[in-house]
């Protein structure tokens, strides 16, 4: 019974009161509110397991609550609630998603209580095990605030090492194998913990610490992957920049690293945000144009999410659509988000590029993923970021061995 804890955030107290009627007969135990304060501190204090959450109040919208509960990192699972149309709820699920919160679906109101016993009964277990089972082992917490975070620490991270790289593995839809992985970057601050890359990477952009940091994850993730698939057919992905586009130099030092280590170009893409090439546009060409030369692969990250997509394909010589996780992680919920993954992938096929998606986190998105021929897929369900060493084992075990 402790574990089935409802706190309620609705300014009609009708509303709330009902809902925790029908939750209390199926033997939760529920709080209604229409004071977001006491939302809070009764999130503090009594810990709810789930949260019913209204968009549209006056002191404090939906989507103002949802980005005070990520800041608060909160581990609940959350009902969206709302009379608005289904547009909005959509787009509210996905704002709540990428506030990386729990959602565990939308309750249109008018609704019926099999609506809401459905909702509450929803089983997120198996993603919490498989959450808790994956946990990065060196993680020390989180969420730290970038402001605390100064050029001087992450000048000194970069030269003394703190920073260091985890790698997320990517599968072939259709035969569920690895093709590759995505180095990703962490900084292991030795007072704060662990620090994510939206905590630090905007720093390192506005102060011109990209550099020298990209340098150090294109050397050392180039390292890693020549040492242990340099023959093989696996691709490496690394996140690039917009301040790297303004270095012309990055594409020869590239080469020059993948000729010592014997890497084929074929095998490493760069992975660029939409925004990030919009914002200086003959930068961006040149050195994107650069790279295709020398034969590296280029992924449009994050796509979906920027405001001239179609532009920036056609104008830029990209080899692959990264689907944002976004539209991936809503696209049970979302008939608009399932409607975007496949104009995405119809738009790949089209321009003869491959198609990737990220963020997913349940078999049947990798379901659907497939029926819609999406090639890649990469995501929790799969695998989380993994440690250098990790990642390999997770590879030997989840390899083809070709005969
Ligand atoms: P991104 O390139 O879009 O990377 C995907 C992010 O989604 C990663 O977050 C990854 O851990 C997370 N992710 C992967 N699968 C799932 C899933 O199933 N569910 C959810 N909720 N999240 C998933 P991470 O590592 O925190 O990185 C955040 C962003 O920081 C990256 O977004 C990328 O833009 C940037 N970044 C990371 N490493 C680097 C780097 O070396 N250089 C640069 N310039 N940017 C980096
Ligand atoms: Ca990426
Ligand atoms: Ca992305």
């Amino acid at each position: 019974m402790a574990d089935k804890r409802l706190l309620i955030l609705d300014d009609d107290l009708m509303v709330g009161g009902t809902i925790a009627i029908i939750a209390e007969s199926a033997g939760w135990e529920c709080k209604a509110t229409d004071e977001p304060q006491l939302f809070f501190s009764l999130l503090e204090t009594w810990q709810p397991t789930h949260i019913a959450l209204d968009l549209v109040m006056p002191k404090m919208d939906g989507v103002e609550v949802m980005v005070e509960l990520s800041r608060r990192a909160c581990s609940s699972q959350i009902i969206i609630s709302s009379g608005v149309g289904s547009r909005v709820l959509d787009a509210a699920s996905r704002s709540a998603a990428e506030h990386d919160l729990n959602i565990v679906g939308i309750l249109s109101k008018p609704f019926k209580p099999s609506m809401l016993h459905a909702l509450l009964s929803v089983n997120t277990c198996d993603r919490k095990v498989m959450e808790d089972d994956a946990a990065e082992d060196f993680a020390l917490g989180s969420g730290q605030d970038e402001s605390v975070v100064c050029e001087v620490e992450l000048l000194r991270a970069i030269e003394q090492r703190e920073l260091f790289l985890v790698y997320q593995p990517k599968i072939n839809c259709i035969t569920n194998t690895p093709v590759g992985f995505e180095a990703l970057v962490r900084w292991q601050h030795p007072q704060r913990g662990l620090i994510m890359p939206n905590d630090f990477i905007p720093l390192a952009e506005r102060s011109g610490l990209i550099d020298p940091l990209t340098d150090m994850v294109v050397e050392r993730s180039l390292g890693w992957f020549a040492a242990h698939f340099a023959d093989s057919n696996l691709q490496l992905s690394i996140n690039i920049s917009a301040v790297n586009l303004k270095n012309l130099l990055l594409a020869d030092r590239m080469a020059d690293l993948c000729t010592s280590l014997g890497v084929a170009p074929g095998n490493l893409i760069c992975e660029l945000t939409e925004t990030s090439t919009m914002e200086d546009p003959v930068a961006s060409l040149d050195l994107l144009t650069r790279l295709r030369l020398k034969g590296f692969l280029l992924s449009i990250d994050d796509f979906g999410t920027g405001f001239s997509s179609m532009l920036q394909l056609v104008r830029l010589p990209f080899s692959e659509i990264k689907i944002d996780k976004s539209f991936v992680m809503t696209a049970l919920q979302s008939a608009e988000s399932r409607a975007v993954i496949r104009s995405i992938v119809e738009l790949g096929q089209s321009l003869s590029l491959s198609t990737s998606a990220e963020g997913v986190e349940h078999p049947r998105v990798l379901e659907f993923l497939r029926s819609v021929g999406c090639e890649r897929a990469q995501g929790y369900l799969i695998a989380r970021p993994m440690a250098a060493a990790t990642a390999i084992d997770w590879y030997h075990d989840h390899a083809v061995i070709s005969v």
